[in-house]
């Protein structure tokens, strides 16, 4: 087996039992990475001192379990030897040249940093293209994007450049590009993973998550990264996210919820429509139990979510200390901005006007104070559901991703009258997840999105692991075989 086709579990036992070097599993993705990327452009930055990081972590008498894998980052997090870009022509200093605490967990396991992934600017819009220093196209079809904002992170794994990465959701920068590309993409539970570093876009909804080709891999990248420095794991009745041991013969146990006015909305094309029935008649036949349910409707869940996330987004521009975890620990970052504003995107320029107003007197309590008052109500409806179901299910995009030559189309994600259904996640802090569950036919994935209840991260993945065993489909795409 080549290397680009082993993930995390299997690299880390290989390189246990000193099957492989870490030199050589840093060379060979390197290797990937040179020969697909000009054709991908997942990467705004590669690390060209990979190899001798590499054999610095080789020669370190405890190199960590991680030693020598190669993990991308999305760049609005912030590394120490990579400068940080957030994809933006507007930002041209060198920001933040620190290790965001989930990069230096992985560092401190001995896992190196290949380089940074592209994104919509600041991490604006789910279709990876817009505004973007380069445009990142999709590995199972090169015609097609690969969704966003983490799109470079999502296409990096899909390619098999790296067997990990880490990308950013506020609204579904996970979850999108992962279900367009066929790879697992996880949103933590709110808070179960350090925000310390990531530029922000919405405080209350940013969350930095795993991106991988194995539920296994996403669990175990979790575990790596979750926050236990702030979190009591104890209290909280987490131990690990370890899955290993759970070898379910089925999902008996499981209650799921499927969302039908989710699934049933007209804007969900018959494809993706038919793959999701055809998983759910699998999850029947592995005994979970499947009940229909309605959530609350895209139309409401995505006007809270614009008044919050661009409300948030203007102070988090304009003011200090709010949320401790700001875009500039040490200026206001509109100070900077104001000299380079020409150079934002027109998607970023058209947020901050509305955020601006979001915050400005009589419309924060007509507006941004009632979206919060409304947030409250969706999360109590949440947590009502959450008690009766261990996991809630939708599909993850209502359509497939948008061809390159399209630009942004109405109907695709992006667009203001897109139904988002992963947004309701950010919203509710609920941690949630994207399965790959077929294919359509130009050859492009589908996906299916799990939700749970606080903290629940581990039940949700064991749930999605039995569910990915059963569909068994390639997570594996070769650039370059479709472009159809
Ligand atoms: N579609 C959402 C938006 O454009 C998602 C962005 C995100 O998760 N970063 O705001």
């Amino acid at each position: 087996m080549s290397f680009y086709e082993k993930g995390l579990k299997q690299l880390i036992s290989e390189l246990s039992r000193g099957e492989i070097s870490a030199v050589e599993t840093a060379a060979e993705f390197m290797r990937r990475i040179v020969e697909y990327d000009d054709e991908i452009n997942a990467f705004i930055s590669v690390n060209d001192n990979l190899i001798a990081e590499a054999e610095k972590v080789s020669s370190a008498e405890d190199g960590g379990e991680l030693r020598g894998i190669p993990l991308a980052v999305k760049d609005n997090i912030s590394t120490e030897n990579l400068p940080t870009t957030c994809s933006s022509r507007a930002i041209n200093w060198d920001m933040r040249r620190y290790n965001a605490e989930a990069v230096q967990a992985i560092v401190d396991g001995g896992g190196l940093i290949a380089g940074k992934t592209n994104l919509n600017e600041l991490g604006m819009v789910s279709a990876s293209g817009q505004n973007a220093l380069l445009v990142t196209v999709n590995p199972w079809n090169k015609k097609y994007l690969p969704g966003g904002s983490s799109g470079g992170s999502a296409a990096a794994v899909a390619a098999g450049m790296v067997p990990a990465a880490l990308g950013s959701d506020t609204g579904g920068s996970i979850r999108m590009p992962a279900c367009y590309c066929g790879v697992i993409g996880l949103k933590p539970t709110y808070s179960l993973v350090s925000r310390h570093g990531l530029i922000a876009f919405a405080p209350s909804l940013d969350q930095i998550g795993p991106i991988t080709r194995s539920v296994e891999d996403a669990a175990l990248l979790l575990d790596i990264i979750a926050d236990r420095r702030r979190l009591n794991f104890a209290e909280l009745g987490l131990e690990d996210f370890d899955l290993s041991d759970l070898n379910r013969d089925d999902l008996s146990g499981f209650k799921f919820g499927l969302a039908t006015n989710y699934l049933e909305d007209e804007r969900v094309e018959a494809e993706v429509r038919e793959k999701i029935e055809e998983t759910i008649d699998k999850i029947s036949g592995l005994k979970g139990r499947v009940e229909n349910i309605k959530l609350p409707s895209p139309e409401l869940v995505k006007s809270i979510y614009y008044i919050i996330a661009h409300g948030e987004l203007f102070k988090c521009l304009t003011e200090k200390g709010d949320f401790g975890d700001k875009c500039f620990p040490d200026d206001a970052i509109i100070n900077r901005l104001s000299d380079n504003v020409n150079l934002l995107g027109r998607e970023v320029k058209f947020r901050i006007l509305c955020g601006s107003l979001m915050q400005s007197e009589g419309y924060e309590q007509k507006y941004f104070a009632r979206a919060v008052r409304i947030r409250t109500l969706l999360i109590e409806e949440m947590r009502k559901l959450m008690s009766e179901y261990d996991i809630i299910l939708t599909p993850t995009s209502p359509t497939i991703p948008g061809k390159k030559s399209e630009g942004l189309s109405r109907r695709k994600a992006g667009a203001y009258d897109f139904p988002d259904f992963t947004i309701l996640a950010n919203l509710t802090g609920l941690p949630a997840m994207t399965l790959p569950c077929g294919f359509s036919t130009p050859g492009l994935p589908v996906g299916l999105q799990f939700m749970s209840d606080f903290f629940q991260d581990k039940k949700m993945l064991a749930a999605a692991a039995k569910l990915e065993e059963e569909l068994d489909l390639p997570s594996l795409a070769e650039p370059g075989v479709n472009s159809d």
